[in-house]
């Protein structure tokens, strides 16, 4: 958490105010959620710098400078992303890992109350290497069941785990495999490599339908998740199984089963739908 549905919501409301935008100052209150980068380095590309574009990879919200820099603030759990027209307040300065001030005097600001989120500064080439390890994304028009059983068929690990896995597949983690599983009627422990075809194409349609879905409610919040404009998201009333173990099945009635075996997260599915 936050996966595609939620990383994507925030992007696209943060993404028309701060493209076009020059940073002005930067300040980084707190270290630990540097990864590949120093807090001096990353200090100096962004001040001067202009933000060409803000958009999503897999659940990293990656923002393009005029130099060809890729800075990726992958927010996690507790992890918010905000542009301000306004001075913050005490509560609000409260736990802010990054302040970029803008040109025109607007703040963007990276929030983390635990901080288990990260924020990477990559050049061009480290960009282009970095992406091309993550598995395609479910929701562009070239993701079709032929290239979604292509990238999974050589894997005799769990189903669930396979589709949670950036390398196969980008953006989908515990919530909404779980989902999707449920709608595909596949149970998650299921090897990958014994899946058919006719499953294959079963399961992306049920992933691909239930991230738009999700985007479409912005995203599920079930704690600390916010959207751009510092909202809840709605997909939390819609879940069939994610959170529902030991609850009725929507389908049969019959109880949900909670498991922590597939891949030390919980997996909740129906045995009678899901065989
Ligand atoms: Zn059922």
């Amino acid at each position: 958490m936050p996966e595609l549905p939620e990383v994507e919501t925030i992007v696209r409301e943060i993404a028309p105010r701060l493209e076009g935008c020059r940073i002005a100052r930067a300040e980084l209150k707190k270290t630990d959620v540097l990864r590949q980068v120093s807090k001096q380095r990353l200090i100096k590309t962004l001040v001067g710098n202009t933000i060409e574009q803000v958009y999503r990879r897999a659940k990293h919200a990656v923002f393009r400078l005029s130099s060809g820099h890729r800075m990726i603030i992958q927010p996690r759990m507790t992890g918010s992303l905000l542009v301000y027209d306004r001075p913050l307040g005490r509560v609000e300065l409260k736990y802010v890992v990054l302040i970029c001030t803008l040109s025109d005097g607007r703040k963007f600001v990276y929030r983390d109350v635990r901080r288990l989120g990260t924020i990477w500064l990559l050049d061009e080439p480290g960009w282009i290497a970095y992406t091309g390890r993550i598995g395609p994304e479910p929701l562009e028009e070239m993701f079709t069941p032929f290239v979604f059983a292509d990238r999974l068929r050589g894997t005799r690990t769990a189903v669930k785990k396979a589709i949670m896995d950036q390398r196969r597949l980008a953006g989908v983690g515990n919530i909404y495999a779980n989902e999707a599983l449920f709608d595909a009627r596949l149970n998650p422990a299921k090897p990958t490599h014994r899946l058919s075809l006719e499953e294959f194409a079963r399961l992306h349609a049920a992933i691909v339908d239930v991230l738009r879905r999700a985007l479409a409610s912005s995203g599920t919040t079930l704690r600390d998740y916010r959207t751009g404009t510092g909202e809840r998201g709605r997909f939390q009333f819609e879940l069939r199984v994610y959170g529902r173990g030991g609850e009725k099945c929507v389908q049969c009635g019959k109880k949900l089963v909670a498991t922590h075996k597939i891949d030390l997260r919980q997996t909740v599915f129906c045995r009678s739908c899901q065989k």
